[in-house]
């Protein structure tokens, strides 16, 4: 059957003019920050909140991110960590800013911290600063209250990791995913990414994960879910539950892009 719906956009309009919408609490524990490019979600621990991602390394972004965290009622003295999905700008953002400035600590794969530091993308030069720790493979880390799952998942990147986190929704606990790369660019690997697509996506069935975390909202109508998120009343479902199955379909766009560079580069 021919799909009636609009083509995903796979590339973030990097460059673009942007307005950061409201920060958006998604769940009780949950809030996104982020403009139509790229975003990081603050994840609150009961001791103090962790970031996921950074968001560009631009001082807008930056600004951004504060007024964010100021806007949700937390204060940044409480940022404890920030675990960056993988070695490219526009998630590493100014996490050292915010460390020199709060203390918090930086996590990032070991293959990526090298990534980051050699090899620039788009107009922005390599990191000249250290990550306080590397993320381990199925390691668990702990903030607060909150147990969240690092998982290695080559192909975006060679050292991209991924994440699965227990979320809750008024009080129920869900499982979300975030898958931590997305496109497939000139030097991806497809056949890890694939890999890394099967590991993932067995990881969280086993871990009924039915929540979907993403980083850039042109991948998931994510600024479109905030909206709505943010006048959602009571008794209709929070439009970022999608089931354990949906989940599985979500994760299916990934699976369509490594199906495609495949074929591009005759693999297949
Ligand atoms: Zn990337």
């Amino acid at each position: 059957m021919k799909s009636w719906r609009t083509p995903r956009s796979i590339k973030p309009p990097f460059g673009c003019e942007w307005t950061a919408p409201p920060a958006t609490r998604i769940f009780d524990n949950v809030s996104f920050i982020g403009n139509v490019i790229v975003g990081c979600y603050v994840v609150e621990t009961g001791d103090g909140f962790i970031l996921i991602d950074c968001m560009e390394p631009d001082d807008k972004s930056r600004d951004t991110i504060v007024q964010g965290i100021k806007d949700l009622g937390l204060d940044l003295h409480d940022l404890k960590a920030i675990l960056i999905s993988h070695g490219h700008f526009d998630h590493y953002g100014q996490a050292d800013w915010f460390r020199r400035n709060y203390g918090c600590r930086i996590y990032l794969g070991r293959e990526d911290t090298v990534l980051a530091k050699t090899v620039a993308l788009d107009k922005w030069p390599v990191i000249d600063w250290e990550v306080d720790e590397y993320y381990e493979d199925g390691g668990i880390l702990k903030f607060g209250d909150l147990e969240i799952m690092t998982i290695l998942t080559p192909g975006h990147t060679a050292g991209c990791y991924s994440f699965i986190l227990p979320v809750y929704d008024e009080g129920r606990k869900h499982m979300a995913g975030m898958w931590g790369g997305s496109g497939l660019l000139p030097d991806s690997d497809p056949f890890a990414y694939q890999a890394s697509l099967d590991r993932f996506t067995k990881l969280c069935r086993d871990q009924h994960v039915d929540v979907e975390l993403c980083a850039h909202p042109t991948l998931d109508n994510g600024l479109e879910r905030h909206a709505l998120v943010r006048t959602i009343v009571n008794g209709v479902p929070n439009p970022f539950v999608i089931g354990e199955a949906g989940f599985a379909y979500y994760m299916g766009q990934y699976y369509d892009l490594v199906e495609q560079a495949m074929r591009k580069r005759g693999l297949k």
